[in-house]
């Protein structure tokens, strides 16, 4: 589903050059559930966002479901993204003028789906994640599990292959983590590919698979014995 050999990506600041990513090999089968493991700086969210099509490497390949990833227009990477990728974040990223429901329906909005459709559709996702009565609320009248879940919902909506998750659960309690975990792992299950980038240990323990970056290279690549998020609580 996902390979990437030896990538490279630098910042520049004016004269300076930070290099983040040092030769990242590593590739991800469909059905798969991985964190990206690493402390504070150590390159995940350059990493995922590079393999979200938000970004750029400089140099090494990427290739997402067959298709290499490399000097798309953004025409062509808006696509890419909208038909491959879900994409989760620590700050839920929902739209505050609009409802729980529309959230959930705008990627369908951009693929040009008509009204009816859309909401049949993004509510049976928030159905999914448990919050059809919350359809009509807005973003600041849910807590921040809640949050997650229509951003969650929101990602699925598009039917990606692969879903994207940046520190999924790093704004919320550890309770709620775990709850948002659960989903997670549900999603999983049926199937989805999934890559969740966290820098705590318990939640990547919930995967099948940890990926540990450190400064820029992946140190540690193992399978793990998955911990279900709900076991213990
Ligand atoms: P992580 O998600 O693991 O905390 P990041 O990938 O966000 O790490 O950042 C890795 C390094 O790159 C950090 O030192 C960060 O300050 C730097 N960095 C991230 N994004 C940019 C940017 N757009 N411009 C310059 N430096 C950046
Ligand atoms: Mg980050």
């Amino acid at each position: 589903m996902i390979e990437i050999k030896n990538l490279h990506k630098s910042y520049k600041m004016g004269s300076n050059s930070l290099h983040v990513l040092k030769g990242i090999n590593f590739s991800v089968a469909e059905g798969e559930l991985v964190s990206i493991m690493g402390s504070s700086g150590s390159g995940k969210s350059t990493l995922l966002n590079i393999l979200g099509i938000l970004d750029e490497a400089d140099s090494g390949s990427y290739t997402l479901d067959g298709l290499p990833i490399k000097n798309l227009n953004e025409k062509i990477a808006a696509q890419y993204r909208n038909k491959f990728l879900g994409f989760v974040f620590q700050s839920f990223n929902l739209i505050s003028y609009k409802n729980a429901l529309d959230n959930v329906g705008l990627p369908l909005y951009y693929q040009g789906i008509k009204h009816k459709e859309r909401t049949d559709i993004a509510m049976s996702y928030l159905e999914k994640v448990g919050l059809a009565d919350w359809a009509g609320h807005l973003p600041n009248e849910l807590s921040g599990g809640q949050k997650q879940r229509v951003a969650i919902a929101r990602a699925l909506a598009s039917n990606p292959k692969v879903l994207l998750a940046d520190e999924p659960t790093g704004a919320l309690d550890t309770k709620t983590s775990y709850e948002v975990m659960d989903l997670i792992q549900g999603i999983n299950d049926e199937g989805r590919t999934i890559l969740v980038v966290t820098h705590e240990h318990d939640i990547a323990q919930m995967t099948k698979r940890i990926v540990n970056l450190k400064d820029g290279v992946i140190i540690d690549d193992s399978k793990v014995n998955q911990v279900r998020a709900l076991s213990n609580v």
